[in-house]
């Protein structure tokens, strides 16, 4: 009987596809310099293609985890082909036909830091998106974090390494402390940064406005895809701008966006109530429409999906 990760039998280990409870490395491996990716597939539900399962933004993902083995000096041994029919094999090896979470991870071998392992597992998720799904609307009471988000010359928020998620987790432990659903961090200017696993976004005066990169985030693939379609395909303005506290406390709606989290409405940000209705209509609005481009519904989107 095998012990499966998040419900996984197997994930694909340097090369080949093995049983999740026999992916194991010694204790001694520098775990500290890792990095990883958060890509999702979903279920298409097009007129012409119902049913497939489809990765989302796979070239995106795929060239940010370069980016991120890059920042750490590491080399990614194989191709982005190569990687892609590995994912295809772990999904097909665990049966999975609805959606499904994947989480490539590479660090540097014990004894060998030029040689990387890589590691795929992928497991089952439930979508928060949907009209009238109550995953979406629950409250969500968030505060801002007395931990400032990592400064990026110390360690670089823009990459995707696990150490970064030392100072999610601190924020996170003091949110569940004081009873809090999440945490937005700071950057150590002061302005708002992102949240402690998904970018963050305020809608103020109809107008969607986000922090840039150069104020400590993740470069987020969702973030990126929202920039695009919000202005592009639902007409709503968006602006790339530092954004400060109060005037995060002032939004009329916030949400946070990601490829976990999707897009996530925050009820409160310390207990102040953003904004007269909640969920806010313009998350909504953004919510629907990114449900239907993950899902194939926009032709012109099409093209962000890869069939697994
Ligand atoms: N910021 C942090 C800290 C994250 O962990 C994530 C999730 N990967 C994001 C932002 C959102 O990035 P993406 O849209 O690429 O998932």
């Amino acid at each position: 009987m095998s012990v499966a990760f998040h419900g996984a039998e197997f994930c694909w280990m340097n090369g080949a596809i093995i049983e999740t409870e026999k992916a194991v490395v010694s204790a001694m491996e520098p775990v500290h310099l890792g990095i990883f990716e958060g890509i999702k597939a979903y279920v298409e539900n097009d007129v012409n293609s119902r049913g497939r399962l489809s990765i989302f933004q796979w070239k995106s993902h795929v060239d940010r985890l370069r980016r991120s083995a890059a920042v750490c000096g590491m080399k990614v041994p194989y191709t982005d082909e190569e990687l892609l029919e590995a994912t295809r094999r772990t999904i097909t090896a665990n049966g999975f036909d609805t959606n499904v979470y994947i989480q490539p991870r590479i660090w540097p071998r014990a004894g060998a830091p030029q040689e990387v392992h890589v590691v795929i597992p992928v497991w089952t998720f439930e979508t928060v998106l949907g009209k009238d799904n109550p995953r979406f609307s629950k409250n969500r009471r968030f505060m801002i974090s007395t931990w400032r988000r990592i400064a990026s010359d110390a360690l670089p928020p823009q990459a995707k390494t696990w150490a970064n998620y030392g100072n999610s987790a601190l924020a996170l432990r003091e949110a569940e402390r004081l009873g809090r659903d999440g945490a937005i961090f700071l950057d150590n200017r002061g302005f708002v940064s992102e949240g402690t696993g998904a970018c963050i976004m305020a809608v103020r005066n109809k107008k969607v406005i986000t922090p840039p990169v150069t104020a400590s985030i993740l470069e987020s693939v969702t973030r990126e895809t929202l920039l695009r379609i919000v202005p592009e395909d639902l007409g709503i303005p968006t602006d790339v701008r530092d954004i400060a506290r109060v005037e995060l406390y002032a939004s009329d709606e916030a949400f946070l966006c990601g490829t976990g989290g999707e897009v996530t409405p925050i009820t409160s940000i310390d207990d102040l109530p953003l904004g007269r209705e909640y969920p806010g209509p313009v998350t909504k609005r953004i919510a629907e429409y990114y449900a239907d481009v993950v899902a194939g519904n926009v032709e012109k989107h099409k093209e962000w999906l890869t069939p697994v």
